[in-house]
């Protein structure tokens, strides 16, 4: 059968118009200009781009490809994509060939009024551009619409600005790479040419029963559960993390591999998470480019996989209340292209000056922007997790490990760092079980922002956001400190001095957002406050970190972002925000009164009933249990009916409050609040009613019957 021969080296990558099938096909000067527009940047002339537009559009036929698209990222964190057709006039013959030049791969011309723009585009600036992004291969993208060849593009304004969420990435990388480079020459690497962030995102995900899953209109319109009583069993007895995959759950997971790898995505990693119904998914890292176009397709494709399994993929950041929610590790490094990790410390990391320099520049880069790295995790789905104890709490702090942070007290102490801890052996005690070498730092959980051993792993991300925004910020950021570092040792008689002293002038500066402990708990946060270290609750108070001077100052600086860009990406977040918190208060509206009031009163109805019923049949019967309910369930129902016509104003009011800001902090302030008093009683009365009379599937049959 060909499930025991599935062959994942003939597979993987099948559906990419991947370097080596340009190779195959391109006449050899035609690669060699795309090798090196793809490496170093460059124009490409029309009529190379119409040899490679021919290339791809005969590999995607020859796959049984109609269509094409120009795939992009607008605002709204996900991806769009508009098909057209391959199809050409016919001649007099009536015979059709189908086309695909150049020009059309190189650029497209989406309308943009219907994308969030934060006011760059006024409605009658309608046109918007998408470009082809050659450092990202082309792919085809098969479902029931058909094959469809996908060209990852990047989409801006009639006037250049950036609309989409790929173009301040690609800049943001472009400047860590010029800068990086400095320092890398600055140790005598004369031999790289371009360094790049890497990325490796762990997604994580639910899946519940799609039939149970239609029956639920919070999940349909919110993708997270507005209602819900805990079911008896939540995630305490710690038997689904990295338990047994469910049969189906399987299936699904195997399905999903086959799909990614066709994709050319590794997808490597999978097992079940902490919470019941969710899943973990983690691939082999790539650059910042690739993986968060990867990332996007990852997303895009559990969902697929799933209805074709009878699932639903919930990608929301807080599907269930009362068991965790779903995050995504974003693991960051630095590399360059002759293979050298700025980020891997060696043995001896005591002596590895270039690591150092690079750790004190991210360490004074994460202090320096600790809020805008807040805000590039603020998402409307995350309010529910940074600072619940799942989740790192939304103060930015640095997790270094015992190894690192006892050379970082040596160097802040005595400036140099003569010794450094080393792993030990590790007695199993089990003469057949083979010795460890324990790591010389354990991990700590609980840290926003952790080294790994050779990277950073920011843990603070959305499990539905787009991992553009964190990694842009952190390039950003991360480009500026070692801008700042070069100026300095370019310029200094005594590099050796001159680094040394820079290296512990930062670690000093900067000693405050370093935090091995536990930061769940309630004293980090009042020792970050102590140390003045931010700690942005909401998303919607985190928006403002993108509009500061000293925000502006960073992206301006490296052409990243404009000023104008940056505010109209904040308007863009606060519409966000409120459009998603009124879709919420209005499905509550929606589900409250036309489903789960009827059907307590429906009950009462019957209790009601039964009472007289019994009363009459035996009038020496005790009715004081039905009673009993039907006083409690009065009360619930009132104090739910109450909650509901507030709610309904207070949403009202929100919706009519001056859009931006104003708005968003109405939502949050006001219909938030209003929120919970409705769930609070309902989710009581769930409880109570009878289970054939509740209307929608409980938490027990969405996490535990898949
Ligand atoms: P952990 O156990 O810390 O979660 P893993 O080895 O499972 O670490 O890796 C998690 C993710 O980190 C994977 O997606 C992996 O590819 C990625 N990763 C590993 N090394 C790097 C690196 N140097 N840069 C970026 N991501 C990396
Ligand atoms: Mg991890």
């Amino acid at each position: 059968m060909c499930e025991k021969t599935l062959n994942i080296e003939e597979i993987f990558g099948e559906n990419v118009f991947t370097l080596g099938k340009m190779k195959e096909r391109l006449p050899k000067k035609v690669y060699a200009e795309v090798k090196n527009i793809i490496d170093h940047g460059g124009e490409m002339s029309l009529a190379t781009a119409d040899v490679v537009a021919k290339a791809m559009k005969d590999w995607a036929v020859e796959h049984g490809a109609t269509h094409y698209t120009h795939w992009f990222q607008p605002l709204t964190g996900i991806t769009a994509e508009k098909h057209d057709s391959f199809v050409t006039n016919p001649d007099e013959e009536g015979h059709m060939l189908m086309e695909f030049s150049g020009k059309e791969l190189i650029k497209g011309e989406p309308d943009a009024s219907s994308f969030p723009s934060g006011g760059l585009r006024a409605t009658f600036e309608a046109r918007g551009y998408t470009a082809w992004d050659i450092t990202s291969p082309a792919f085809l993208k098969e479902d029931a619409t058909g094959v469809i060849l996908c060209i990852p593009t990047a989409f801006c304004s009639y006037k250049g600005e950036a609309l989409d969420k790929k173009t301040p990435l690609l800049r943001s990388l472009e400047a860590l790479s010029e800068q990086a480079l400095r320092i890398v020459r600055l140790f005598g690497n004369t031999e790289a040419t371009k360094v790049t962030a890497s990325v490796g995102p762990e997604q994580e995900y639910f899946l519940v029963d799609r039939d149970l899953y239609l029956q639920r209109k919070d999940l349909i319109y919110t993708g997270r559960t507005l209602f819900g009583a805990p079911a008896p069993k939540g995630q305490e007895m710690d038997d689904h993390y990295f338990g047994v995959i469910k049969e189906r759950i399987g299936s699904f997971m195997k399905d999903l591999n086959i799909e990614l790898w066709k994709l050319g995505i590794s997808a490597k990693t999978q097992h079940n998470e902490v919470a019941p119904a969710q899943h973990e998914l983690a691939p082999i890292f790539n650059n910042a480019n690739i993986a968060v176009d990867h990332n996007q397709v990852v997303m895009e494709t559990m969902k697929k996989v799933a209805q074709r399994h009878g699932l639903a993929c919930l990608l929301h950041e807080k599907p269930f209340a009362g068991v965790n929610g779903s995050g995504k590790h974003d693991n960051w490094s630095i590399c360059t292209d002759n293979g050298v990790n700025l980020l891997d410390p060696g043995d001896t990391p005591n002596q590895n000056i270039q690591f150092l320099l690079v750790l004190a520049c991210i360490i004074k880069a994460v202090d320096i922007h600790a809020d805008l790295l807040r805000q590039s995790a603020a998402n409307v789905g995350n309010d529910h997790r940074l600072g619940a104890n799942e989740a790192p709490p939304a103060i930015i702090s640095i997790f270094l490990g015992e190894q690192l942070e006892d050379v970082v007290k040596q160097l802040i102490e005595k400036g140099e760092a003569a010794s450094c801890k080393e792993g030990e052996r590790l007695y199993t005690g089990v003469s057949t079980l083979p010795d460890l070498m324990k790591d010389a730092t354990d991990r700590n959980r609980t840290s926003p922002f952790a080294f790994t051993g050779n990277k950073f792993e920011f843990r603070m991300v959305g499990s539905s956001d787009s991992i553009a925004s964190p990694n842009t910020t952190l390039n950003a950021m991360v480009a500026e400190a070692f801008c700042e570092a070069a100026d300095i040792l370019e310029k200094a008689d005594n590099f050796d001095m001159a680094v040394h002293d820079l290296i512990k002038e930062y670690l000093t500066e900067h000693q405050r957002i370093i935090f091995n402990g536990n930061g769940y708990s309630e004293e980090w946060v009042a020792e970050a406050e102590r140390r003045g270290l931010p700690n942005i609750k909401s998303m919607v108070d985190s928006v403002s970190s993108l509009t500061t001077e000293k925000a502006v100052k960073l992206f301006e600086k490296f052409h990243i972002f404009t000023r104008a860009e940056l505010e109209s990406r904040a308007e863009v977040l606060y519409e966000t925000y409120a459009k998603a918190i009124n879709i919420e208060a209005l499905t509550m509206i929606d589900m409250a009164g036309k489903q789960l009031i009827p059907a307590v009163i429906n009950y009462t109805t019957d209790l009601a009933a039964s009472i007289s019923a019994v009363s009459e049949a035996c009038p020496e019967a005790d009715t004081s249990a039905q009673k009993d309910l039907l006083i409690e369930t009065s009360a619930l129902l009132s104090e739910s009916q109450k909650a509901l016509k507030t709610l309904k104003k207070v949403t009202a009011a929100a919706a009519a409050a001056e859009e931006g800001e104003v708005q968003a902090r109405a939502y949050h302030d006001t219909v938030m609040p209003v929120m919970t008093d409705l769930r609070t009683p309902l989710d009581k009365l769930e409880m109570i009613v009878d289970k054939d009379l509740w209307p929608i599937p409980s938490y027990g049959d969405l996490t535990f019957e898949v």
